[in-house]
């Protein structure tokens, strides 16, 4: 049976370490079973792939 209850919703940044963000530049790819996103830095355009697209949402019970 079906149940609801109300959450909050938070947003998931992914920081790059020169105080930029990640976000998801590009479609994601396969890396053998693994699923990638390419990511890019706001500030230094820094490349990395990332398991999900940030910035992502997140639900959370309150
Ligand atoms: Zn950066």
């Amino acid at each position: 049976m079906e149940r609801e209850a109300p959450a909050k919703v938070v947003i998931v940044y992914y920081d790059c370490e020169c105080g930029g963000e990640y976000r998801v530049s590009g479609k994601l790819f396969l890396d053998g079973d693994d699923v990638l996103f390419p990511h890019t830095c706001t500030k230094c355009e820094a490349g990395i792939n990332l398991p999900e697209k940030y910035p992502t949402y997140k639900f959370k019970p309150v």
